[in-house]
């Protein structure tokens, strides 16, 4: 089997994608300071690409979360492998995903973040694919929606591989 990846999203769609995202977000915290909250490792390239076109003061923070699964699809439930380093109560949170997919564990993510009680939290992804959700969560900032493939670049992994293409693909597996 050889793998391939087929171009989904140009580097250059997801450029202006943040732009317009950054944009909307600086409105909508009203220019405040913003802690910009990061589950390794998928979303750092998107919080890295999107932080540099915000133009209010923010902070980062990084959490690593493992899910359990049963192979392909997550529980949702989920462990905290690294917690933050910062209290988040009383602050402006933005919460920073590379996909989602059926919900589950953002859905828990969430839960856990809001009994912190921050005084704001809002939730940011690069990618959604809604036909595949079953947890329900209200998401602020969706890039594109996508249709159910699997797809790799832009922070995203196969076998840990592929997180660093600048475009976002759908990985095929050819015949050789
Ligand atoms: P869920 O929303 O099902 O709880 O899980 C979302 C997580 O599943 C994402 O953070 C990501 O790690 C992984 N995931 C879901 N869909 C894809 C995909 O198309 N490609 C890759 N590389 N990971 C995915």
């Amino acid at each position: 089997m050889k793998e391939r990846v087929e171009v989904m999203i140009s580097a250059d769609a997801i450029s202006k994608r943040l732009e317009e995202m950054a944009e909307q977000i600086y409105e909508d915290f009203g220019g405040e300071q913003v802690e910009l909250v990061c589950v390794l490792k998928g979303a750092v390239m998107t919080l890295t690409e999107l932080s540099k076109r915000l133009k209010m003061p923010v902070t980062m923070s990084f959490m690593d979360v493992s899910s359990y699964g049963n192979g392909t699809e997550s529980t949702g439930k989920i462990k905290i492998l690294r917690d933050l380093d910062e209290d988040i109560s009383g602050k402006n949170v933005l919460l920073i995903e590379d996909i989602i997919d059926s919900g589950r564990t953002l859905s828990h993510l969430r839960d856990l973040l809001l009994k912190r009680e921050p005084k704001a939290f809002k939730i940011c992804t690069l990618l959604d694919k809604p036909d595949r959700r079953v947890a329900d969560v209200p998401v602020d900032y969706v890039g594109f929606t996508i249709p159910d493939a699997f797809v790799v670049g832009y922070g995203l992994d196969y076998a840990q591989r592929y997180r660093n293409l600048n475009y976002v693909g759908v990985l095929h597996f050819d015949e050789e």
